[in-house]
């Protein structure tokens, strides 16, 4: 392999087609953010949304702002924003809750409209909170209800004709590994199962084609690569074809079909307004737009682009300046196989990636060995993947990790 230097990756920034996004994101001094995969940056605009949103609306138009401010269909204008993004038509996602209370509907839907069916499909080694749901769910289901836990080598085998749902994760949490949403899909439709997605670490990431690949069911938050800031909304998928017959157990009144008509008897909506329960945070969603607005703006080919040329180059740096430390890599070396982040073992990964961070460089780190890094094509350039493969060789030839400042773990790594 040639070379890399510094004088490659400038240029690489002089011809980058998304490089005016990155003055769109307020991003702190001297600091290098891969963590854009965890809780994205913070649009500038964001700030202006909140102010009018709080001054305005609330302030000055109070109740009435329900209707003259759109808040009351605020989480379908923006899953239709979503839905753009995810391959989906408007009118199949609906922004609302948290990623855990959506995934809990969809999967209720899916057992209830496979009655004779009692098996779910997950990957157990995916984020925990999508399997801990189904774990509540399948108990309260009672009755044979089980989770069948396999990972990636043996998925196929396990979708057979007792399964309901098959409920896997487009690009997994640790090792960014990105699954065939559309192949596996396939396998499960043709066992009669319903294919569920969860797109947390896709939406924003990389191309994803709901419609496309036949999926029935997805979910999905916007704080990771759509920047819609520290809890902001979940959505959830539902494809047409299932609107009118589906049933999420969560009942309540904005989910039914005339909410205003205060109807005795719950009654529910025919179409995706149906997924929603109760009252939305509007502050936190209308934020959450902001981000996806820029989003939208962005060519996602020109961001995939970009992605699997930051992510193959920090390798490439990695294999070039930081060879002799122990790391592993954890993330497929094959750009389409992979999302929008690396991951790289090492024993004493916490104490290097704090290390790190205390140079500025931003990127997390997932137990027991995992340092987690995120490439976000809108606010990053290729310098900055240098500079912070430059600084993590800096650590590790002085073993500056090993002070015992880096030792201590706080509740959120
Ligand atoms: C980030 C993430 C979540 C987050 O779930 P919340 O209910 O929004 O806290 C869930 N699943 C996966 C796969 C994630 O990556």
């Amino acid at each position: 392999m040639k070379l890399l230097t510094r004088s490659y990756f400038e240029e690489l920034d002089r011809t980058d087609p998304l490089s005016h996004f990155r003055e769109k994101f307020s991003l702190p001094e001297n600091t290098i953010y891969l963590d854009g995969n965890s809780l994205g940056a913070r649009p500038k605009t964001a700030l202006n949304r909140a102010r009018e949103l709080i001054d305005q609306e609330w302030g000055k138009g109070l109740i009435g702002s329900w209707n003259a401010a759109g808040w009351w269909d605020l989480p379908l204008t923006l899953g239709n924003k979503i839905a753009h993004l995810i391959g989906a038509s408007p009118g199949e996602v609906v922004a609302c809750d948290t990623t855990g209370i959506n995934l809990y509907k969809v999967l209720a839907i899916a057992m209830r409209l496979r009655p004779d069916r009692k098996v779910i499909v997950m990957e157990g080694s995916n984020f925990p909170t999508d399997n801990y749901i189904a774990e509540g769910l399948v108990e309260q289901l009672g009755d044979g209800y089980e989770i069948r836990f396999v990972e990636e080598d043996a998925l196929t085998r396990a979708i057979t004709d007792d399964v309901a749902a098959v409920c896997l994760t487009h690009v997994h949490y640790r090792s960014g590994r990105a699954l065939d949403m559309k192949k596996i899909t396939r396998v499960t439709h043709q066992s009669g199962a319903l294919s569920i997605w969860d797109l947390c670490h896709s939406a924003g990431a990389l191309e994803v084609e709901l419609n496309n690949a036949k999926v029935d069911f997805a979910v999905g938050c916007t704080y990771k690569y759509l920047n819609g800031g520290p809890g902001s909304p979940a959505f959830i998928f539902m494809a047409e074809r299932h609107h009118g017959e589906a049933r999420q157990p969560l009942t309540g009144w904005w989910g039914h079909a005339d909410p205003f008509a205060f109807e005795q008897a719950y009654r529910p909506a025919e179409n995706i307004r149906q997924m929603l329960t109760g009252t939305q945070s509007v502050l936190s969603m209308a934020v959450a737009e902001v981000g996806v607005d820029i989003m939208l703006d962005a060519d996602m080919q020109k961001i995939r682009s970009k992605s699997k040329k930051l992510t193959s180059l920090f390798i490439d740096l990695l294999e070039q300046n930081c060879t002799d430390h122990d790391f592993v890599l954890q993330t497929p070396r094959s750009e389409v196989a992979r999302g929008s982040h690396v991951s790289i073992g090492h024993p004493h990964g916490h104490a290097i990636m704090q290390a790190l961070i205390s140079r500025g460089v931003i990127g997390d780190f997932r137990a027991p060995d995992t340092l987690r890094f995120g490439f976000t094509p809108l606010y990053l350039r290729y310098t900055d993947i240098w500079d912070a493969v430059d600084k993590l060789a800096q650590i590790m030839a002085s073993e500056q990790w090993q002070h015992r400042c880096f030792q201590k773990v706080e509740a959120v790594t």
